[in-house]
Formats: C-alpha cells, sequence, structure tokens
C-alpha cells in the first residue's frame, strides 16, 4: 500500500491530489506519466493486479503501439465513430512520430509489418516497462488492485457549482482531487478486467454514450448453412471483402480466416468494425485473378479438372470445396460450358454472404460506440458539461482500425489530456 493509502486507512486527511486517473491501461498510464512529469500530483487507479493487460496480449504479445500511415489531418481514413474528426486535434499535437521517438529513448527495437503497422522486436513487455519508468518519472502514485465504490463531484459552492472537486471512495480509502480521467477502456475481453464503469460514470454525470457493440470481432454464422464451410476451419487467403452500399460502401484488401463458426482474420475483423447486422458481406476470394478470363483461358489450355485448375488462384483446399458445390464444376475444365465456369468466377469473385453475428466481446479487440464526443472538448477531453471529468482512449467513441490505430489513439487522448491537467498546475 503507498504512503497515501496508509495515510487514509490511519484516519488522518483525505489525500489530494491534482488528478485521479481511472484505468492503468495504455491511455491512463500515457496520462498519468504525462501529468505527472509536468508537476501534477497524480494517483492512478486499476482494480487489475497488473497494468496494461491489454497492452500484453495485443500484437501477438509484441503490441502493434501506432502506425506510420495514420494521417492526423484525415482521421476519417482510419477511425471510426459519429465523428471521427473529433481526434484530429488530439492526433496533431501527438501522432506516431512522437510516440516512435519516445520508444526511441526507452532504446525499445521496434520493426515495420505490413502497412506502416509498427511491433516491438521483443516483447509488448518493453513497451510496459517504458510506460511504468515514465510513470515513476512523474512521480504518480499507483493503488493497485483497488476498486472503485463511489464517486461525488463537490461543488465549491452552492452558488458555484461550475468548479468544484471530487470524491473518490475505493477499498484502499477515499481521496480528493480536482480532475478525475476515465481510462477504464472498452468492453472487450472481460476475463482480464474489462467493465463498463466508465460508461456508468458517464451517466451519473448526464453525459450521453453511443450505443456500444464489439468491434474488430470474428463474425459468426448459422451452423447448418455453415457446416461446409467449417471444413475449412484454418485455411487463410488474400481477399478484397466488401460492405454496405454508395455512402456506406467500404472495402479491405487483407487476409481471411475461415474458423469453425465463420469468419476471422484481418480482413474480417476490419469489416466488423463496419458490418450492421443483417446486411451482406461481398468477398473477392481471388482478388486480382481475372477470374472469369483467367477460367475461359485455362479451358482453351487444359484437361485439368475445374478444381485443379482453380488451384492456381485460390488454396486447393477451397479449391475443392467450392467445385464441389455444383455438379457442373465437377468435370474437366475443357469440358465445362462457357455459361458454366461464368457462373463460377462471378460466384467466387462475389461470394456473398450474411453474417448471423459475431463472437461478441469474449473475442472482439475494441468495442464500437462509447462517450459521445459531441459533449467533450476535442483539445482537452474534458466533459463540456461537467468540469474537471476527462474521458481518454477506447471509453470515447473513437475506434481505429486494427493495425496499431487504437493504441495511437489511446497516447494522442491521454497526452492532450495530460496537457489540460498540468495548465492549471503550471500557473
Ligand atoms: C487481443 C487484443 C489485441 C489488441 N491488439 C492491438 C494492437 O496490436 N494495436 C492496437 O492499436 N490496438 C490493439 N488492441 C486494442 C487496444 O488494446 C485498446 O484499444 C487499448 O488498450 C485501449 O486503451 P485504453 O487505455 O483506453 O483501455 P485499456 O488498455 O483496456 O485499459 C483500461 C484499464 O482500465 C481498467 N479498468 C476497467 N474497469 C475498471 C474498474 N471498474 N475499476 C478500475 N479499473 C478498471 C482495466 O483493468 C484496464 O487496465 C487490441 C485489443 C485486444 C483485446
Amino acid at each position: 500500500m503507498t504512503a497515501h493509502a496508509s495515510a487514509s486507512a490511519a484516519g488522518s486527511a483525505v489525500p489530494q491530489f491534482d488528478a485521479v486517473v481511472i484505468g492503468a491501461g495504455a491511455a491512463g498510464l500515457f496520462c498519468a506519466a504525462q501529468a505527472g512529469q509536468r508537476g501534477c500530483k497524480v494517483l492512478l487507479i486499476d482494480h487489475a493486479a497488473q497494468v496494461a493487460e491489454k497492452i500484453r496480449i495485443s500484437g501477438g504479445g509484441r503490441c502493434n503501439f501506432t502506425n506510420r500511415d495514420l494521417d492526423p489531418q484525415a482521421p476519417h481514413k482510419h477511425f471510426v465513430g459519429q465523428n471521427p474528426q473529433f481526434c484530429r486535434s488530439a492526433l496533431a499535437r501527438f501522432g506516431p512520430q512522437d510516440f516512435i521517438a519516445l520508444v526511441q529513448k526507452h532504446g525499445i527495437a521496434f520493426h515495420e509489418k505490413h502497412k506502416g503497422q509498427l511491433f516491438c522486436d521483443r516483447s509488448a513487455e518493453d513497451l510496459i516497462a517504458m510506460l511504468l519508468a515514465e510513470c515513476a518519472a512523474g512521480g504518480v502514485t499507483h493503488w493497485q488492485p483497488c476498486s472503485v465504490k463511489k464517486i461525488a463531484f463537490l461543488a465549491s459552492s452552492a452558488e458555484d457549482t461550475s468548479a468544484g472537486s471530487y470524491q473518490i471512495d475505493t477499498d484502499r480509502g477515499r481521496v480528493r482531487t480536482r480532475s478525475l480521467v476515465v481510462a477504464t477502456g472498452g468492453l472487450s475481453i472481460p476475463k482480464i478486467g474489462a467493465t463498463d464503469l466508465g460508461y456508468r460514470i458517464a451517466q451519473q454525470f448526464g453525459i450521453p454514450l453511443v450505443e456500444r457493440r464489439p468491434g474488430l470481432v470474428p463474425l459468426t454464422f448459422d451452423g447448418q448453412d455453415w457446416a461446409p464451410w467449417a471444413q475449412l476451419a484454418g485455411l487463410a487467403l488474400p481477399v478484397r471483402i466488401a460492405t454496405g452500399s454508395k455512402k456506406t460502401h467500404m472495402a479491405f484488401d487483407e487476409d481471411l480466416l475461415f474458423t469453425h463458426r465463420g469468419l476471422s482474420g484481418p480482413a474480417v475483423l476490419q469489416i466488423s468494425s463496419y458490418w450492421q447486422e443483417g446486411t451482406p458481406l461481398a468477398i473477392d476470394l481471388a482478388p486480382g485473378a481475372e477470374l472469369p478470363a483467367a477460367l475461359a483461358q485455362a479451358k482453351l489450355q487444359s484437361r485439368k479438372h475445374i478444381a485443379n485448375a482453380l488451384a492456381a488462384f485460390v488454396p486447393s483446399r477451397l479449391a475443392d470445396a467450392w467445385a464441389a458445390r455444383d455438379p457442373e464444376w465437377q468435370r474437366p475444365i475443357n469440358e465445362a460450358s462457357d455459361k458454366a465456369l461464368a457462373r463460377l468466377a462471378a460466384q467466387m469473385t462475389r461470394w456473398e454472404l450474411t453474417p448471423t453475428g459475431t463472437e461478441g466481446y469474449k473475442k472482439a479487440e475494441v468495442t464500437l460506440g462509447g462517450v459521445d464526443t459531441r459533449a467533450l472538448s476535442q483539445q482537452t477531453m474534458e466533459a463540456k458539461a461537467q468540469p474537471g471529468l476527462y474521458f481518454i482512449g477506447e471509453v470515447v467513441d473513437i475506434t481505429g482500425w486494427l493495425g496499431g490505430y487504437n493504441f495511437q489513439w489511446a497516447w494522442a487522448s491521454a497526452h492532450a489530456c495530460a496537457l489540460a491537467l498540468a495548465a492549471p498546475a503550471a500557473t
């Protein structure tokens, strides 16, 4: 237990902080460190025994901590939410290069994998150690594990409710603070500590929420319909996947993975953040292959079975499963009708299927929706109608694409908030 907690337990005066940050994940750790280093007295609370569980498991244990392709001037390209432009100010003031500079300052080796995605060479633990060292440099007090029981806003006076402080009751005692930062993340992966506390705090103070749903999540299909494809579980291939139409149309060129219950892989995780229930996906299983012309050409040159000819363009297990769907596709290609080949090419390049659902929060990487950005200042992340209350990271209705964008939002929103926390302290 820290000195502050001991003082409280001994019944002395209620410990007072400039800022209390709830949630020691990516955003909370970074905000606490930055505010602490700027002179704020900061308490960081988390109910989990360990900090930053999501950093630890992210990127297959190597944490895809940012993305070089992020364009702060055009956040709508890589962020989803009712108003992706909200993150522009924070990202412009703390972009990928700023976080890369910090990682380099700590001597952490990293590499670019794919489409601008940066990963630690060794382990995500290196980043966690970096964030803890930054917190130590800011003199941050940690209470962990520590549960928040009650939060109250104490207005300065009955006449002036536009200023005051927050009183937080925890299982380690009571604290007071000028500023309260909510960095409790989203609902995904409850077994490593995700809760709805941040949303409940928003509701307590009358701050609107955008409906939450799992994002970056595998999609599932009706058991019987899926049975013929379930045998392909484990198979991966590059595809072009699309959903929506006209203004809502969205497409990704990424890898698709067949699972026992449906589809996953980067292509599906990306599209899941745009997919609306009850609507179909359109998947090109052989992007760039010009399949109609290629099959017509193969018919003139080959006596291979159609499945074998198809295997030049897609994995052979998929070619076999696809050819098995129609007797006209179960013959040598030179004996197939032009019509049958054209139908095969058309269906494989526009495979339309409607998911019945998602794998839910137990498998989702993120939560879409959250604290409505219209209620927050985009410069500081402070609630417009509730002085001293801030929301940062994933709890806000800003969701990034797969590829390091979510962590960059956590760093940038934390940084914007920390500057605001430190501003009055500096005067
Ligand atoms: C499997 C997986 C892999 C991912 N990989 C990547 C990746 O490679 N790149 C990327 O950019 N993004 C990735 N993400 C998304 C990324 O982890 C999150 O967007 C990011 O962690 C959000 O940061 P945050 O600080 O807002 O929330 P979190 O990091 O989730 O931190 C929230 C903290 O609040 C604490 N908390 C919650 N409830 C309470 C409570 N009631 N009381 C006290 N404390 C509480 C939690 O214990 C946690 O420590 C991944 C997510 C998952 C699940």
